[in-house]
């Protein structure tokens, strides 16, 4: 039996979120949760689930927070 192997990551830079949720809701594959805690402008941001992520980049275009999500794809070596 193989692993299922990720296509992506994200970085939440967590004091530029507002915690607006709008990547969470865009996300197909439901790998960005809420945060605990709040940041240093007093709002609660997310965090990728840690695993799952395709990739896709939804949640950069649906942020509107410059430099808050940063994806990152995963190429594969010839
Ligand atoms: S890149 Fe796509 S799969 Fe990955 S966290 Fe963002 S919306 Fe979800
Ligand atoms: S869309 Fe951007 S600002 Fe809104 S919760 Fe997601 S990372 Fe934070």
């Amino acid at each position: 039996m193989s692993e299922k192997v990720d296509r992506g990551r994200i970085e939440v830079n967590r004091d530029e979120c507002k915690g607006c949720l709008l990547c969470v809701s865009v996300c197909p594959v439901h790998v960005i949760e809420l945060d605990d805690g709040l940041n240093r402008q007093g709002y609660r941001p997310v965090r990728y689930a840690g695993a799952g992520c395709t990739g896709c980049g939804f949640c950069f275009y649906a942020c509107p927070e410059p430099g808050a999500i940063t994806v990152f794809r995963l190429v594969k070596s010839a």
